[in-house]
């Protein structure tokens, strides 16, 4: 049996959901921001952010990338599994994910996205997680920092389980 361990309980999620909404909403004041959120696992992120934020007018869209070849550190081996239906030419856009690891999912989506010609483009994550980083990316917004661990709960999943648990466990198996 695998082995759950509290790592942000449901309170502290929401203390740092509010607290970067006010600062994604100072910063972006006046202006019409477009959130596209990386499924699955932004999915209850990117609800809860969404619905925090003081903008007038919000978008939403989601993307979903994959990567093949389990153990593989290399930009490569991702793919594009659903692309974005907005048009963001000339738009302010903020990428939406659940944990920054590698980077190397968040280096390909943001160099896809650029593409289409938005105005702006940054980053905000629930969780960046330090250890295995990769590639140069800048998270603008992060909720916490952990430095390693497989992570479940609030959206991210084990084999497509756990998305629904209301905390975030380190899994130990
Ligand atoms: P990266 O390309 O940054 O290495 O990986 C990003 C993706 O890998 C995340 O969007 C997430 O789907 C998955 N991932 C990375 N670390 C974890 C983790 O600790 N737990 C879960 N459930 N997924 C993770």
């Amino acid at each position: 049996m695998p082995e759950f361990i509290p790592v942000i309980k449901k309170d502290e999620i929401q203390h740092q959901i509010s607290r970067i909404a006010e600062t994604i909403s100072t910063d972006y004041q006046g202006r019409e921001l477009v959130l596209i959120g990386v499924l699955k696992g932004a999915f209850l992120f990117l609800a809860d952010l969404v619905r925090q934020l003081t903008l007038a007018k919000v978008k939403i869209d989601f993307l979903q990338a994959s990567s093949y070849g389990a153990d593989t550190v290399s930009s490569e081996s991702i793919v594009l599994k659903k692309d974005i239906d907005v048009d963001i030419r000339g738009k302010d856009v903020l990428v939406v994910e659940d944990i920054v690891d590698t980077g190397l999912t968040l280096a390909y989506l943001i160099n896809h996205l650029e593409g289409f010609g938005p105005s702006s483009i940054k980053v905000c994550a629930m969780i960046d997680k330090r250890e295995r980083r990769a590639a140069a990316v800048n998270v603008d917004y992060v909720c916490t920092t952990v430095e390693n661990g497989f992570l479940v709960g609030y959206g991210l999943d084990y084999a497509e389980d756990y998305r629904n648990l209301p905390e975030i466990y380190h899994m130990k198996l």
